[in-house]
């Protein structure tokens, strides 16, 4: 079979296959605990279940404009003003399939073969990939646990060249949980003022997976200058629990949009009629559902992290929000060499923890494992007690 050169440049989502793994062992008898994948555990909340079944019943079950229906980009402009003081009118949103359509929109919409994409490591699995089939190149930035994985102005500066055409920012971060402040965009954004070619993507879809004493604040709030340049993508997955909805939105100039806007209207059309509904009423209807979930992960968070942390070589920073823990294994690999990645740890914490985690190197970040607490306090105690005994027989 001769496939295209742009599909044998990529590999299947890390996340998804790993998720995939443990689904399989389960099936065959094994008693696995997936902290592999991102998706919160909770249910999708009734009152946004109930706009949905109202949508079906009211036959609002056809195509929809490509760029979604008008009162949900209202919503989304709401949402932008009352959060996060940025003014956008409906023209500057796109309502995808999934923040994973924005991402690859706006790929395919401003990178070209050659152009290069910063991307600071450690990175969420599908941005270099996404960069592969836009044809463009990505520049990874290094990050390390010392520098609790932030980015600096310096680092930035010198890994920008004539051929950069975006920079990705994900904050919160997924894998690493960690925000930026807002003097650290600051800082970024006016490495980024003094480069006026260079487009920013600002992924901020944990924002309300968050709970720093420091506001959110993401680069344009941070560096207002940066607004006809910046694309903020953003969903209903993580915070409402709908990941299976499949609602993303984008917001930005009104141009890119619109071309985002054509690429969408050529591959999927406009997202889901009833997820659309259910989203608006995820946006304009009661939010202590987030509360609570929120309340919840912080809980789970405060024990994994304690929990990692007594394991001999095991090195895990407080998280600033998502769910997501990403240790340092490093000391435990050094000391145990028949294991000579991350991934062939995982793959015996797999095995012999029954405990499904993504490898560091999935993430850019070798000598890293990343655990979903997105799951219950009683599995996430049976997981971190089998991996705390695993390791103990390594010795
Ligand atoms: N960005 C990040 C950082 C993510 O973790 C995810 C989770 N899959 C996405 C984007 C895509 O989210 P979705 O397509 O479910 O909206
Ligand atoms: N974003 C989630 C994760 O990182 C979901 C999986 C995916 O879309 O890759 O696990």
């Amino acid at each position: 079979m001769h496939l295209s050169s742009r599909v044998a440049n990529i590999k299947p989502s890390p996340t998804l296959s790993v998720s995939k793994r443990a689904t399989e062992l389960k099936a065959q008898g094994k008693p696995i605990i997936d902290l592999s994948l991102g998706e919160p555990d909770f249910d999708t909340p009734e009152s946004i279940k109930q706009a949905a079944i109202l949508a079906l019943k009211q036959g609002f079950t056809k195509y929809t404009a490509v760029e979604g229906i008008l009162p949900l980009r209202q919503a989304i402009v709401e949402k932008f003003a009352a959060d996060n003081h940025l003014n956008y009118t409906p023209h500057q949103i796109l309502v995808s399939t999934g923040a994973k359509q924005c991402l690859i929109n706006l790929m395919l919409a401003l990178l070209n073969p050659e152009d290069e994409m910063i991307l600071p490591a450690p990175y969420w699995v599908s941005y270099p990939d996404m960069a592969s089939l836009a044809g463009a190149k990505t520049v990874v930035i290094r990050t390390e646990i010392e520098q609790q994985f932030k980015i600096t102005a310096s680092q930035l500066k010198a890994a920008i060249t004539p051929k950069t055409r975006l920079v990705v920012l994900n904050s919160p971060s997924n894998p690493t949980g960690m925000a930026y402040s807002k003097a650290e965009m600051k800082s970024i954004g006016e490495v980024l003022l003094r480069n006026p070619d260079i487009m920013i993507v600002t992924d901020d879809i944990y924002e309300k997976i968050y709970w720093k004493s420091e506001p959110f604040s993401n680069i344009l709030m941070a560096c207002p200058g940066l607004s006809d340049r910046t694309v903020i993508v953003h969903g209903v997955s993580k915070t409402y629990a709908m990941t299976g909805w499949r609602i993303g939105f984008a917001a930005g100039p009104a141009p890119l949009i619109s071309a985002m806007g054509t690429i969408q209207s050529q591959s999927t059309s406009g997202p889901c009629s009833i997820s659309q509904k259910a989203a608006l009423e995820a946006l304009t209807g009661p939010q202590d559902c987030v509360e609570k979930m929120v309340q919840t992960f912080k809980e789970r968070h405060d024990y994994v992290v304690g929990a990692l942390n007594k394991m001999p070589g095991v090195r895990c920073l407080e998280g600033d929000g998502t769910f997501y823990a990403f240790p340092s294994v490093k000391e435990v690999l050094a000391r145990a060499p028949q294991f000579k990645s991350d991934s062939l740890l995982a793959e015996y914490l797999l095995m012999e923890a029954n405990v499904a985690c993504v490898p560091g190197e999935a993430f850019g970040a070798p000598g890293y494992l990343r655990f979903s607490f997105a799951t219950s306090m009683e599995l996430l105690n049976q997981a971190l007690d089998q991996m705390a005994s695993a390791l103990k027989r390594l010795g």
